[in-house]
């Protein structure tokens, strides 16, 4: 069977060619003989592969000398918790701006463990926005500041970068890292799970500022502990070591291939192609406001659940497969990121127009 168009959110495509090299060096890894996957994080081979990571990543992303870079495990669920337990530590309080679902999980978290307020939130119009905000809206005395980047579920993105005064802003990048330049010193500190944009399912990426490590409560997990991890190279235990492995991979894809700048160029055009179509005609809905749309994560609805339904299935069969909207947004959700080839989201579009025509509402 050939390879299909998967439009999944997460664990979504990956470039061919990677997984071509990941085959090619499966069963016996650069003459070790051994797969990736068989191999102690302790043995040379891998200490390069995950030196090599962070090398390759520095200069992906331009992360400067003074972050650290850790590859953690968990999920970037499980920073919803680590990030108020290493960095609420001055004066208790953080800010938090809900613009989905996955930063309401993040705020409510973060509740257990600190003088947290609700900055803003988009809940009023069922996260198809994203808030104006300036300095005066959050506290100067604020530990951080926490915002998700790009709205997975709804398919917004922020279409700035909030000014926090003297708070750091930590951002969740889950769903839109490596998809475009990001200037990380405007941050704090960026998370992100890998199964989106960067690798399969097992790694996250945590890139935080030096300074703002080292200070957690003494009661905090080990295993959450920023420092623990900066001070033993991610490798306090053992790491998730065939999903770092992969992400290397990735990152030389994307460093042979031009780059962040590059890639924001093809994704802006990917992108364009569904929106542009989108714009065009009534039978269907694009659920975000204008201002505010995801280029890696488009939802849509035709307005009637039964021709949603029957377009996931009918897409499916044609090998456009997940285009299934998220339970809470209904309709249709296609997942653009870096690995999906530009064929995959004009296909969708012969298909979405070919659907409507054969599918008149009366
Ligand atoms: C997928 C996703 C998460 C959850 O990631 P896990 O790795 O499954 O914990 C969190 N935030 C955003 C923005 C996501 O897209």
């Amino acid at each position: 069977m050939d390879r299909i168009f998967n439009f999944s959110a997460g664990p979504s495509m990956l470039p061919l060619p990677v997984l071509e090299k990941a085959q090619a060096d499966l069963i016996n890894y650069q003459g070790t003989g051994m797969s990736v996957m068989e191999m102690s994080h302790r043995s040379p081979a891998f200490e390069k592969i995950i030196t090599d990571a962070e090398a390759l990543l520095r200069q992906l992303m331009n992360i400067p000398d003074s972050y650290k870079v850790l590859f953690l495990q968990g999920g970037a669920s499980t920073q919803f918790s680590a990030v108020p337990l290493n960095l609420l530590n001055k004066s208790h309080k953080a800010d938090y701006v809900i613009t989905g679902q996955f930063s309401k999980k993040a705020y409510q978290e973060a509740k257990k463990y600190g003088d947290i307020k609700l900055a803003a939130s988009s809940e009023d119009k069922n996260n198809t926005y994203i808030p104006c905000l300036t300095s005066s809206d959050f506290r100067e005395d604020a530990d951080y500041v926490h915002i998700c980047w790009n709205n997975t579920i709804f398919g917004t993105k922020w279409n700035y970068i909030p000014d926090t005064g003297s708070a750091p802003l930590v951002a969740d990048m889950s769903s839109s890292i490596l998809s475009e330049p990001v200037d990380v010193s405007k941050y704090g500190l960026i998370y992100a799970g890998a199964q989106k944009n960067i690798a399969p399912a097992g790694v996250t990426i945590v890139i935080v500022r030096e300074d703002l490590i080292g200070c957690a409560d003494p009661k905090i997990p080990v295993m959450l502990d920023y420092k623990t991890q900066a001070d033993n190279g991610s490798m306090y235990n053992t790491p998730p070591c065939w999903s770092i492995y992969m992400a290397k991979l990735v990152f030389e894809y994307l460093l042979e291939t031009g780059g962040l700048a590059e890639r924001k160029k093809i994704n802006e055009v990917k992108a364009a192609v569904l929106y542009d179509y989108l714009d065009s005609q009534d039978y269907y809905t694009a659920a975000a406001g204008k201002e505010y749309r995801s280029m890696m994560n488009v939802t849509f609805v035709t307005g009637n659940a039964d021709l949603d339904k029957k377009f996931a299935s009918e897409a499916s069969a044609e090998g456009l497969v997940n285009l299934k909207g998220h339970r809470s947004v209904g309709g249709m959700r296609a997942s653009i990121y870096n690995a999906m080839p530009i064929e995959g989201v004009e296909k969708l579009v012969c298909f979405m127009k070919k659907f409507a025509a054969d599918n008149p509402k009366d």
